[in-house]
């Protein structure tokens, strides 16, 4: 019911199509290429796979899954729609892009993973007026029925964040010296 008001005097538009009725229509959403593997998050694109064995001597993420490569179009759109126009309800947009990538790698999301995300600063916060880390995290928590929590012993952790980086690395540290098992990036796409 809220929706249908907010729908009436807040009409949605595809960001790519500006066909009415939601923030990504179907067509455009099935445009969009959604990798099918992942690549080493430190030496990108040369090697397939996890973090491969020579990065994981000096590094604390066990890989890095991102959804889309950073050159698609519609999701220079969504980032740029999300982060400057302040746009929070695409979090649930980008949260089916991230499952989708989940589920063409065959990742199979069970107890063992819990969520978390690399936030962004304060003063980043009080801009956008939300943390567009955390906001995914929650939706992500949906769909993949996984909690967002900050116990993270014997864990395996998704660290989500809408754009990879590497000082996401730093972070894994912490929740590994926190006790987490595995620290995987989850992110929209990468640099
Ligand atoms: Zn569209
Ligand atoms: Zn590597």
């Amino acid at each position: 019911m809220k929706d249908f008001w907010l729908n009436l005097f807040f009409p949605k538009f595809c960001l790519n199509c500006k066909k009415e009725g939601s923030f990504l229509c179907y067509d455009c959403f099935s445009l969009i290429e959604i990798l099918n593997k992942t690549y080493c998050p430190y030496c990108h694109p040369a090697k397939p796979g996890k973090t491969c064995f020579s990065c994981s001597e000096t590094k604390f993420l066990n890989g890095l899954y991102a959804a889309t490569p950073c050159s698609d179009f519609i999701i220079k759109k969504i980032v740029s729609q999300f982060k400057n126009n302040y746009l929070k309800e695409l979090s649930s947009v980008i949260a089916s892009i991230i499952t989708t990538h989940l589920y063409l790698c065959n990742i199979s999301v069970n107890e063992s993973f819990i969520l978390s995300f690399s936030p962004c600063t304060l003063k980043e916060k009080k801009k956008i007026g939300f943390d567009p880390s955390e906001e995914m995290a929650k939706e992500l928590s949906i769909l993949l029925k996984i909690p967002l929590i900050n116990q993270f012993s014997n864990k395996n952790v998704f660290l989500v964040k809408d754009i990879f980086e590497e000082k996401m690395d730093k972070l894994a540290e912490e929740l590994k010296k926190k006790g987490a098992k595995k620290v995987f990036a989850l992110t929209l796409t990468r640099d």
